[in-house]
């Protein structure tokens, strides 16, 4: 168990196990494949496997797949993907198709004991016969078909010989119910689409709380975890599986054992918590899909993307996703986090585990004119300051380098420590240098820095000990390597993106600034790194080799995140 993990939910599960509920906990992850996971995802995945993993118990990974008409295998792939990045893995992988015969079976048996019945209303007359919140609910005049015929025209519905919408099979609870979710609600729908994992084989369509309730029982799920807006369906959850009760009905369970699908099939508990909402950012899967589909991002792994495949490509690590998640902890308080506690996580993990690296993003070549033509040295820097661990690497030094642009200033502003005509600089790990001319073009820019190196102030060297006001990063110009650096920023410039207020949608609220692409220069031990490989590039922020773009005669850079928050200055 892990020390320090007290909400609300772990304490359940420790009672329940101190109890001799349960011997070990169950969970589940249960995504609907009809998208990539987001970040909103991150905090259900690491609390159902984190419990199961404190707890000595197992997890599984279950698609949610009952809604065939938006569902795809790329996503079903990309969902395992992401799970195994984010650091964890299933006791079994399963779909709720998996169960489809025998939540048929279980259909049956509620038709069987009177407590469901087929109902011919179309979907607008049963809004109509639902009543409202203040009004109760009208009975279907199919409530009181026989149990003969509704099972005849059950069977008739799975063989296909009506059409989409024609009839509905339903719970028979209480129309004059305070929760809606109880009147009457349905079971199963006719939809004649293909289905990602079953094709053809199925006409007909277990409506969602059918169809989680019985896979929670029928894999001994002990803990069925899932966000508050679930609530008002928990009592809809326990009819279901009180009604069918698994449990006692091995037979109902024999299609698994024909397909050698071991089942658990023990009583579960709807246990609710808030979800993650994050500002700046939306979390639609909706509104994700339509942004990847018409354009308004490169697709579902654009690391401005709140998407996992979108946070990993950014340089997101799954340490800073899970170490937000530990942050936010777990509660039935609906809150929204702000965007620099995710950046924040991010930093904190980068900053004690990134090597440190040198890389020029605007530059501006400096000639060192005391130094030889052709001079070359090579200088030993740590990787980390705080962490010896991580060793050293060379970097080349030279005659010829490039500063940032905006380390120097003709006309200094006050207060400004870095590089002036005339004035002193330290170069890091290099030495002290002074600037003597500033070359300009015709157009009067500034293309170059001449100025000289002082002999007395290498490293190690009592002269090094001289003060001096700022020090600045370079790399050598002969040694380093052009790289694409690319500047990201939020997605979104407003805080609440999903305000429609003033007739306004997500998209009008989108970031223009999001993205910028620089032409910089790199170290080369930088270019060398692998593809999402996460270095801090001295002074200038967090950055990560592109896992698609990048190689090392080519270096392409993101941007994870700048060394300080500058959004809530
Ligand atoms: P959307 O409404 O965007 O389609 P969803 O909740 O329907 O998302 P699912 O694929 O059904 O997406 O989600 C799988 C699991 O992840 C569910 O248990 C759901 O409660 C949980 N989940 C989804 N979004 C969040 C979130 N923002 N915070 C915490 N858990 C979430
Ligand atoms: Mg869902
Ligand atoms: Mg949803």
């Amino acid at each position: 168990p892990v020390a320090g993990k007290q909400d609300f939910i772990r304490q359940i599960v420790r009672e329940d196990l101190a109890q001799g509920r349960h011997k070990t906990p169950r969970t589940r992850f249960p995504p609907e494949p009809n998208g990539y996971l987001h970040i909103g995802h991150a905090k259900a995945i690491c609390l159902n496997f984190g419990v199961a993993a404190e707890f000595g118990g197992v997890c599984n990974l279950r698609f949610d797949d009952t809604n065939p008409a938006k569902e795809d295998p790329e996503y079903v792939q990309a969902i395992q993907d992401d799970v195994r990045w984010l650091g964890f893995d299933w006791a079994e992988l399963r779909h709720a198709s998996d169960y489809f015969e025998v939540l048929y079976l279980a259909a049956e048996k509620l038709v069987r004991q009177g407590d469901a019945f087929v109902c011919d209303l179309s979907a607008e007359q049963v809004r109509e016969y639902r009543g409202g919140l203040t009004t109760p609910g009208r009975n279907s005049p199919f409530r009181d078909r026989s149990v003969n015929e509704n099972l005849d025209l059950l069977r008739r519905m799975r063989a296909g010989e009506f059409a989409d919408g024609a009839r509905t099979l339903r719970a028979k609870i209480d129309m004059a119910s305070g929760n809606i979710n109880m009147r009457d609600p349905a079971l199963y729908r006719i939809k004649k689409v293909a289905h990602q994992n079953t094709g053809d084989a199925w006409p007909i369509y277990p409506m969602y709380d059918f169809a989680h309730s019985l896979s929670d029982a029928v894999e001994g799920i002990t803990h069925s975890l899932c966000t508050l807006e679930f609530e008002d369906h928990r009592p809809l959850y326990d009819w279901c599986v009180d009604k069918v009760g698994l449990a006692n009905s091995p037979e109902l369970l024999q299609p698994l054992l024909d397909r050698g699908l071991p089942n658990q099939a023990a009583k579960p508990r709807q246990i609710e918590f808030s979800r993650l909402n994050i500002n700046y950012t939306v979390m639609s899967k909706r509104k994700l899909v339509a942004m990847v589909g018409d354009g308004l991002v490169d697709g579902w792994d654009d690391p401005r993307m709140p998407t996992l495949q979108g946070l990993r490509r950014r340089g997101y690590t799954p340490a800073s996703l899970r170490l937000l998640v530990d942050r936010v902890g777990i509660s039935k308080q609906n809150s929204t986090i702000d965007f620099s506690v995710l950046e924040g996580c991010l930093r904190d993990d980068l900053d004690a585990h990134a090597p440190r690296r040198m890389a020029v993003i605007d530059p501006l070549k400096f000639v060192l004119t005391n130094l030889p033509e052709g001079h070359r040295e090579t200088l030993s820097f740590a990787n980390h300051p705080k962490d010896e661990s991580l060793g050293t690497r060379e970097v080349p030094f030279s005659r010829e380098l490039w500063i940032e642009r905006e380390d120097f200033a003709e006309v200094p502003p006050k207060g400004w420590k870095r590089l002036v005509p005339g004035g002193d600089v330290r170069l890091r790990g290099a030495g002290i240098v002074r600037c003597d001319e500033v070359i300009k073009n015709e157009a009067g820019e500034i293309v170059e820095l001449r100025g000289t190196l002082d002999p007395e102030s290498r490293p190690d060297m009592e002269g090094a000990n001289r003060k001096v006001k700022g020090t600045i990063h370079w790399v050598s110009a002969r040694d380093a390597i052009a790289a694409e650096i690319r500047l990201y920023d939020r997605l979104f410039a407003v805080a609440d993106p999903d305000d429609e207020s003033e007739g306004k949608t997500y998209r009008d609220h989108l970031n223009p600034d999001s993205r910028s692409i620089a032409r910089g220069w790199v170290e080369p031990a930088a270019a060398a790194a692998a593809p999402e490989t996460s270095f801090q590039f001295e002074r200038l922020g967090y950055f990560v080799a592109d896992r698609r773009d990048h190689r090392s005669d080519a270096p392409v850079f993101n941007r994870s995140v700048t060394l300080r928050d500058t959004w809530s200055q």
